[in-house]
């Protein structure tokens, strides 16, 4: 994959204040992608534009020099850092720049994705490019602001199926080759346009509106996994989620048909392509799918669907306000989740996953406000993390709480109704919501989308203290931001027949001590998950919690008991220990699987990162042990009352199978039983093809010198047994994971290596840096080479790859003043690089100060 060029905000200014685009029609020839010797494809763009300059610079990512024609003439044009220069053009006068070149068929995820499938041997093509990825498939002005009708057109193999963001219009064969002309489409940013074509699996299927609107809807995937689609469960999730979005937003669906395709080697969640939303295969389990998965997969469809009108039909003017589109997608995704799909309790998913994602962001030294200065699309896709997605979801979820639900949606309609088809920003979100609630909101949004960090809130004698801290300053602000927040506070007698609540109540803290209601020894702030922060129990209230957590009504608050617990042990006020002890103790009589996983992923975080060495061996098996039975046990089920209903039963046995599989990664003496899991058919469980792999990973962790040779025999077998894409990259995992200094200094041979797809090199990375053999790449000092390797990476490869290697592999560095040593002399490294490993070397001192702190709780 060629490496791109940065792109500034400045040059992106001066375009969008210079140019205007009338047209852009773009034709890809396609026809050579099943010859996996043909590197390159034909790409023709062709742009009608004004500018006010006599020359324009048109973003573009080739090999070879393009050829550029102005007005139907050879143009005066250069090719250099990523961009033609035209020259020759008179100023407001209306001109068309041709623009034909070779792109690369990508195998990283980047620009236009090449999947050959080993079992079924065709070829299937996708797009992915956010934020500025399409100048790797056409010449295109690659900013959101410079919004144009796409006219494409595609030549591929006869019998593709070829997709794009607008209907086909016209479609002609000549032997092999059907070239397809899409219709026009409305306004919109070249980051969102898409093409998908290869022998793709179809459904279709139709939303009629209750006024009798018709929209095509349609499902794709590769045949190879058609029997995996739940098609049933997407359908409704989308025939559910359209009216909800045009009764909120106040605005029909604006792009025709709605369309969604399941694609391999995907680097993220999903895409918001309008008319095409374009999902991580990995959706699709091969076995069955854990109510967490099904849920992800129905709260991801919702966040796209969001994205529909919040991103296409109006777009952030640049990547400042990437926040403004990601946090609201979030948000609704997650609301709309628990009111029109099964996942009632949607929020309870978010407050331990995604809520979490977002405090651990923004306690690294590199937080930033939710509003980000975004200076060029390297730091734009740094930002794509758990501040710009799940804190301003929950910000978003605060405000709500604080103007309420009707003057938050009526702001949000005039919001659209006022940009529609163009861009908008910030200032103009807030003058529509100041407009639907009311009141002026400059001051809210000043302190709780200007400022960084989580605020804590912590119970002191009868107080709620509020303290304000920029996370990202060395020294306290003189003037911290005094963010008001809105919540419930809920007092309680806890025995040991449960929690008896005493009192609710809505509190407003707008100062820097509130006074609580008085009403019981145990108080939980915020125990249905309004606000965002940090909250800090008394010490009576965190007695309760580790003594009678299970007892806790409803899932809700227990969800946020959880969480409270996490923020005290990541921040080493709680021991380690302490804290999978309380897990141990009671989460084996949780009904909710959303609470099962969520904690249980926390616990092998524990004991992976925030203990030292010497005591892993025992919290790991220990995990196991509490899963098996607690799996054995809601298979049979009798001992739950609540789980009269079949589903809700397996459910959760599922979600427990799943903990099975991660505790198989921590816990040495379960091997024994995860062999005979493989081996079948006595096994715990018959794992599917990709439990097989997860735990065939885990052997090969844990197996001693004298077994290497097994693993490496049954990985033989595996590889026989799956002969998928998927199963050729886990056994890079598997062959990486081994635990010898061979296998490790080998393994690390391939971290240049460029023939590696996207995903081979996540399994490379994850196989490398495994906690049960990472010891291993330390024994033969990987730490110094990867120190060496970063800026040879991040010059060489493109940004995805390179992030992969660099954040993935800082697993091999045991020493975080060697790594800050690094930062110190390559203080002129790209800021995109840097952020990692300052972010990198802020956990590894965090986790120090876990073990630590864990340590001396066990030496008393
Ligand atoms: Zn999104």
């Amino acid at each position: 994959m060629p490496s791109a060029a940065n792109l500034t905000r400045a040059v992106a200014e001066h375009r969008s204040a210079t140019v205007e685009l009338a047209d852009h029609a773009i034709h890809l020839d396609l026809t050579g992608a099943p010859d996996s010797t043909q590197s390159t494809f034909t790409s023709t763009s062709t742009i009608t534009l004004v500018s006010s300059e006599s020359s324009v610079e048109i973003d573009l990512v080739a090999v070879g020099e393009p050829q550029v024609e102005l007005d139907g003439e050879r143009a005066r044009a250069t090719y250099a850092d990523s961009r033609v220069r035209v020259e020759g053009l008179t100023p407001g006068r209306e001109h068309t720049v041709t623009i034909t070149a070779q792109c690369v068929y990508g195998h990283t995820g980047e620009g236009l994705h090449r999947y050959h499938d080993p079992e079924d041997g065709e070829t299937y093509l996708y797009t992915h490019f956010e934020p500025t990825d399409a100048r790797r498939v056409f010449a295109c002005f690659d900013q959101p602001d410079l919004k144009a009708p796409f006219r494409i057109s595609v030549s591929a193999p006869t019998g593709w199926l070829v997709r794009s963001n607008a209907e086909a219009e016209h479609s002609a064969s000549e032997g092999a080759v059907t070239t397809t002309d899409f219709a026009p489409t409305l306004p919109i940013s070249t980051y969102i346009v898409c093409v998908i074509a290869g022998p793709y699996h179809l459904v279709e299927d139709e939303w009629v509106s209750d006024d009798g609107r018709r929209v095509p809807l349609s499902l794709m995937c590769r045949p190879a996994m058609a029997s995996r689609l739940p098609s049933a469960d997407l359908l409704r999730w989308t025939k559910a989620g359209l009216p909800w979005c045009e009764e909120r937003f106040g605005r029909e669906y604006p792009w025709g048909k709605y369309e969604q395709i399941f694609v391999p080697e995907y680097n993220i969640g999903a895409m918001e392509n309008p008319g095409l939303v374009t999902f991580n295969e990995r959706y699709l389990k091969r076995g069955d799918a854990t109510r967490s998965e099904r849920e992800a997969l129905a709260n991801t469809l919702l966040h796209e669907m969001a994205h529909m009108w919040f991103g296409d039909l109006v777009t952030m003017p640049w990547w400042d306000d990437l926040w403004l589109k990601e946090s609201f997608a979030d948000f609704i995704g997650t609301q709309a989740s628990e009111e029109v799909t099964e996942f009632a309790d949607a929020w309870v998913t978010f407050g331990l996953g995604r809520k979490m994602w977002a405090y651990s962001a923004d306690q690294l030294p590199t937080t930033h406000p939710i509003v980000a200065d975004i200076p060029d699309v390297e730091a734009a896709r740094a930002n794509f993390d758990g501040i710009t997605y799940a804190k301003g979801a929950s910000v978003l979820r605060q405000l709500v709480a604080y103007v309420g639900e009707d003057a938050f949606y009526a702001g949000v309609s005039a919001y659209f109704a006022d940009h529609a088809f163009a861009n908008a920003s910030l200032t103009d979100f807030l003058t529509a919501l100041s407009t639907a609630s009311g009141r002026d909101m400059s001051a809210w949004a000043e302190a709780w989308l200007r400022t960084a960090g989580p605020d804590t809130l912590s119970v002191e004698g009868g107080e709620l203290v509020r303290e304000s801290l920029d996370w990202s300053a060395d020294e306290p602000p003189a003037a911290p931001a005094a963010r008001p927040h809105r919540l419930q506070v809920t007092s309680f007698s806890v025995t040991d027949d449960g929690w008896t609540p005493l009192d609710s109540e809505w509190i407003d803290v707008t100062d820097a001590r509130t006074p609580l209601p008085n009403t019981g020894a145990v108080t939980l702030v915020d125990d249905h998950d309004w606000t965002y922060a940090r909250i800090v129990p008394d010490a009576a209230t965190f007695d309760a919690l580790t003594g009678h957590l299970a007892a806790l009504e409803p899932t809700n608050s227990r969800a946020v008991a959880w969480g409270q617990l996490w923020h005290a042990c990541r921040d080493a006020h709680l021991p380690t220990q302490t804290f999978c002890r309380t897990v141990l103790a009671h989460i084996p009589a949780e009904r909710s699987p959303a609470v099962v996983d969520g904690v249980c992923l926390k616990y092998v975080t524990a004991v992976t990162a925030y203990l030292p060495t010497t005591m892993r061996t025992e919290w790991g098996d220990a995990l196991w042990h509490v899963a098996r039975d607690a799996y054995t046990t809601a298979l049979d089920g009798d001992l739950y009352d609540a789980f009269a209903q079949p589903t809700a039963r397996l459910d959760l046995a599922l979600a427990w199978r799943r903990v099975l599989t991660w505790a198989a990664g921590i816990a040495p003496t379960a091997q024994h039983e995860v062999r005979a899991m493989l081996d079948g058919p006595d096994g715990l469980f018959h794992p599917d093809a990709d439990e097989r792999w997860a735990l065939l990973v885990s052997r090969a962790a844990h197996a001693g010198e004298h077994e290497v040779d097994d693993v490496r025999a049954e990985l033989a077998r595996e590889l026989e047994r799956d002969t998928t894409k998927r199963g050729i990259a886990q056994a890079i995992a598997v062959r990486a994971a081994l635990a010898t200094p061979q296998a490790k200094l080998t393994a690390w041979e391939r971290t240049d290596d460029e023939s590696l797809t996207n995903e081979e090199v996540a399994s490379l990375v994850a196989g490398l840096t495994h906690p049960a053999s990472v010891h291993c790449a330390q024994s033969v000092d990987l730490q110094a080479r990867y120190l060496d390797s970063l800026e040879r990476w991040w010059n060489g490869r493109s940004q995805v790859i390179a992030s992969k290697l660099a954040r993935g592999l800082f697993g091999v560095v045991t020493d975080a003043g060697a790594a800050q040593a690094w930062l110190d002399a390559h203080v002129e490294a790209p800021g995109a690089l840097r952020r990692i490993v300052v972010e990198e070397v802020d956990q590894l001192r965090r986790a120090e100060r876990a073990r630590e702190n864990a340590s001396a709780a066990a030496s008393v």
